[in-house]
Formats: structure tokens, sequence, C-alpha cells
């Protein structure tokens, strides 16, 4: 089989991969970035971006190519919509073999491979995604402005980014399964005294109703199995995420929630190996943090290599 070697390897394109590939090619380290999927990550999923400090306002997918073609311009490969089919990490030489047929191996890798949000699994969540459900207040609350609202889900996550649609939004009603919340008593206590939110607990939307864009949601009562419907413009839903480890999974240290774990500088658990973006452990998740994060693997991994 064919073995080819880098400095660097990535996994994953998305804004924490391709800014990694940015500076480590830029150190004239011989770099390759392997996606699974398509560049951008989630990126691409969001129609327009107005919260990356330089862009006025542009497409997700418009600034991922901007971030791919600076990355090659610098000079790094990159193999995309592949499948990885072994991984050494544990070696000071590190492999990855994709398609069954490239053997690839480097000094030292970053794993950049995000995450997804945790679908809600009601009908027609597949049709209605980016027309009236959202996994990201943060990136689409203003598009809600004087607009009513759900948000599903009941920890952390769903309290905390209800209030913060206050901002915008006209009202908020929060669906949660349950009777009871899974967040701290300081984000229950903020969202029960916000006069813009309301609740419907115990109870669970089974299906998105609508023509071309999100209008309503048929909602299951938990206790009693009636239905209902409830008009609404937007649906947020938190009802976790789930990051892409499967393939880290008794090789790198990961948290209670299958995130990587790091330290500040970005190091896990294994010498030569780093991680970047969502896929690690981090509170705030967004394309600035992703090339933050991108930004400390890459130079500690340069400084790794130097010494
Ligand atoms: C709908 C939506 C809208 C959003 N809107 C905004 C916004 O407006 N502003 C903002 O700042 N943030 C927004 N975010 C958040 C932001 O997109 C993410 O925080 C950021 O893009 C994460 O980048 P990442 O590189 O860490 O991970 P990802 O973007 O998830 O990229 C990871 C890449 O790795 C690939 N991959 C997965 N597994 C493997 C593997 N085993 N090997 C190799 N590759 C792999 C994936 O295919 C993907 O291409 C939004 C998120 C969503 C879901």
């Amino acid at each position: 089989m064919n073995v080819k070697h880098y400095d660097a390897i990535v996994l994953g394109a998305g804004a924490a991969g391709l800014t990694a590939g940015i500076y480590l090619a830029r150190a004239n380290l011989k770099t390759l970035i392997i996606n699974e999927g398509s560049i951008g990550g989630q990126m691409v999923l969001t129609h327009a971006v107005a919260n990356y400090p330089g862009v006025l306002e542009a497409s997700g997918r418009d600034i991922s190519l901007i971030m791919k073609k600076q990355a090659k311009e610098f000079g790094c490969d990159i193999e995309s919509n592949v499948e990885i089919t072994k991984l050494d990490l544990n070696s000071n030489k590190k492999m990855i073999e994709i398609d069954d047929d490239e053997v690839f191996t480097s000094d030292v890798v970053i794993l950049a491979t995000g995450g997804k949000p945790r679908k809600l699994g009601a009908k027609n969540e597949d049709k209605f995604k980016g027309f009236g459900i959202s996994y990201c207040a943060t990136c689409d609350g203003d598009f809600y402005t004087d607009k009513d609202v759900i948000v599903v889900g009941g920890g952390n996550s769903a309290l905390e980014e209800a209030v913060s649609l206050t901002k915008w939004v006209r009202s908020i009603t929060i669906v949660h399964q349950f009777d009871n919340f899974q967040a701290t008593d300081h984000a229950i206590e903020q969202a029960k005294k916000n006069d813009k939110i309301s609740f419907i607990l115990e109870s669970e939307i089974t299906e998105y109703l609508g023509e071309q864009q999100v209008e309503g949601v048929k909602i299951q009562n938990q206790k009693t199995g009636e239905f209902s419907e409830l008009k609404t413009d937007g649906v947020f839903v938190y009802v976790g995420y789930i990051p892409n480890t499967d393939n880290f999974k008794d090789i790198i240290d990961l948290s209670e929630r299958q995130e990587i774990l790091t330290d500040a500088n970005m190091q896990t658990n294994i010498k030569g190996v780093f991680s970047a973006g969502d896929v690690r452990i981090k509170k705030i998740r967004q394309i600035t943090t992703a090339v933050s994060d991108g930004t400390i693997a890459a130079l500690n991994a340069i400084e790794y290599l130097q010494n």
C-alpha cells in the first residue's frame, strides 16, 4: 500500500481544521487535511453568518470556500469525502488509513472533527431544517425579531438560549418532555422570571407543520397522550450535541459527553495529538471559537515539532 508522510495531519475541514491547516502550511510544514464530509463542516449549514468579525454578512459556504482557498494557497493538501478506515495515534509516527487503500503518516495530528446538534426526531425535521428550525440562537436569533418562537429542551443550553433569544423575539414557549429541568438553579430562575417566556412541560413535539417554512407544531402531552397544535414562527432545538468522536473512542480521553479532553494549549492525553473546535470540551461553540482553537492547536503543534 502506498504510504505518504506529512509533518502534520488535521482531521476535519470545518472552521477549526481549515484554520489549523492555514497556520501549519504557512509555517512551511507539509500538511494534509483529511475530511470525512464535505469541506466547511457545520459552516455550510448556515445560510447567513452575521457574527463572524470582518465579514459583514456571508453564507457559511462562502466563508468556508475562502478558508479552503487560503489553506491550499499556503500548500495544504486536502482529502475530502473520504472515510477513515484505520487509525494509530499512540506511536510517535501517527498513521491514518483512508478508504481501505491509502495510508498517511505524520509526526503530529490535530483532531478537529466537530459535531452535530442532536435532532429532535419529530416528523418533517429534515424538511424544515434552516426553514424555521434552528439549532443555534446566537446564529439565527435576529432573524426572528418580534416573532413568536418555541425552544425545545430543559437543560442549561435550552434555558440560557431561550433567555438570550428574548433580546429579539416577541415570545418564547419552552417545550420540555419532563416536569422538571436538568439545569442550574440560576438558569431556571432567569428563564422563569422572564415575562416573554412561558412553558409547556411534560410534552413533546411530534411533528413540524407548514408549507415552505415552519408555521406550527404538533405537541403530545406525555401524561395524557393528547395532541394539540401550536402556531409558531420558528423552533430552536436544544436537546443535546453529538461530538464526532466515534473514531477516537478508547484512544483519546473523552468527557462523559464524548467530547475530547484538552488543556488550554489544545493538547490531548496523547503526545503529538491536539484537538480543536466543537469536538473538544467547551461551552461556546461558534465559528470564532473554532477558529481560535484551530490557531492555538496549530501553533502548539508547530512548537511541539520544533522541540
Ligand atoms: C445550523 C447551524 C448554524 C450555525 N450558525 C452559526 C453562525 O451563524 N455563527 C457562528 O459563529 N457559528 C454558527 N454555528 C456554529 C458553528 O458552525 C460551529 O461552531 C463551527 O463551524 C464548528 O467548526 P468545527 O471546525 O469545530 O467543526 P465542524 O464544522 O463540525 O467541522 C468538522 C468537520 O470534520 C468532518 N469530520 C467528522 N468526522 C470526521 C472524521 N472522523 N475524520 C475526518 N473528518 C471528520 C466533518 O464532516 C466536518 O466537515 C452554527 C451551527 C449550526 C449547526
